[in-house]
């Protein structure tokens, strides 16, 4: 409850992607104790709110409304409130209004607490199998021709696996660009993840073209396309020297560190032996 004299905070409150079970202990507390939810669309929340029991008052909060709203959701905080904010799933400021709230707090020098959990774009590149040592994530893939090939060409040399959000409307078109501008790539479509008709396709981005041309696709989408092949090869010995460090320091086993830097990497166990062992001499011939 807001207190005289004490600011609120904003908390961006990450919520299930589909599965209501998806949902840390914190963020649940946090919306009890909270003064107000803003929502993208209430009635989503709501079944969130049953599920868990949870009173606490809900308001629209979304792209037509949000600019009109945010100096009144400002001064609420300022006086003390503490304010959620939740978006029809996942982690509120990725593609929604949410980030222009979280810099607008920031710019008014009121706390933001982010509460971590489910997002669309993780749970579909770690399902995609695709490289995960880097990945550029787009946003929404655009919807008009001449953008799609303009973005695909500035991204055609970028070592990491790109992900997009598509509608299921649009899957098949998108799709088609990508094949079109990135031929031989590895690709992934993840589909309602967490929900009861999840589905991962993988292959090339010419087998998924096909496979979406002709079918009726329904439900939340995510595109994703693996790095050039024979990018990951042009990663540094330093790079690698440096990751397997990294690992160490965290508390890997020199042998697992060089494993695991390899597989992600895409590149020979050996040449990850061999880049750490010279960095290690380097390092041993310095502080002589
Ligand atoms: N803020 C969210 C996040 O952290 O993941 C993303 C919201 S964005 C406005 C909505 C898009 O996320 C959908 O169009 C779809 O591309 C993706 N998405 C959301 N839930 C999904 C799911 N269960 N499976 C696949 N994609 C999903």
């Amino acid at each position: 409850m807001a207190a005289s004299g004490q600011t609120g905070r904003l908390l961006v409150c990450a919520t299930p992607i589909g599965n209501l079970a998806d949902v840390t202990l914190r963020v649940l507390d946090e919306l009890r104790e909270a003064d107000v939810c803003l929502a993208e669309d209430t009635r989503v929340t709501k079944r969130l709110f049953a599920r868990y029991g949870i009173d606490t008052p809900l308001e629209r909060f979304d792209e037509a409304t949000a600019s009109a709203k945010t100096p009144r959701v400002l001064e609420r905080i300022a006086a003390g409130e503490t304010v959620a904010l939740v978006s029809d799933a996942g982690t509120p400021g990725i593609s929604d209004p949410g980030s222009r709230l979280v810099a607008a707090c920031i710019d008014a020098e009121l706390p933001v607490d982010v509460l971590p959990g489910p997002s669309a774009v993780i749970t579909a590149l770690v399902a995609s199998g695709l490289p995960t040592h880097a990945f550029f994530f787009g946003g929404f893939f655009p919807r008009k021709q001449g953008d799609r090939v303009r973005l695909l060409a500035s991204l055609r040399d970028l070592d990491a696996t790109l992900v997009f959000f598509e509608s299921p409307r649009r899957l098949a078109s998108a799709l088609a660009a990508i094949a079109e501008q990135m031929p031989g790539r590895r690709g992934a479509v993840a589909r309602e993840l967490t929900k009861v008709h999840a589905e991962v396709v993988r292959g090339t981005v010419e087998e998924l073209a096909a496979a979406f041309a002709s079918r009726e696709v329904k439900g939340e989408v995510v595109v994703l396309v693996g790095p050039p092949t024979g990018a990951t090869q042009a990663v540094s010995d330093e790079d690698l020297a440096f990751e397997v460090e990294q690992m160490m320091r965290g508390g890997s086993s020199r042998s697992d560190a060089i494993k695991r830097v390899a597989q992600i990497r895409g590149v020979p166990k050996s040449r990850v032996y061999d880049a750490a062992h010279r960095a290690k001499e380097a390092r041993k011939e310095a502080e002589r």
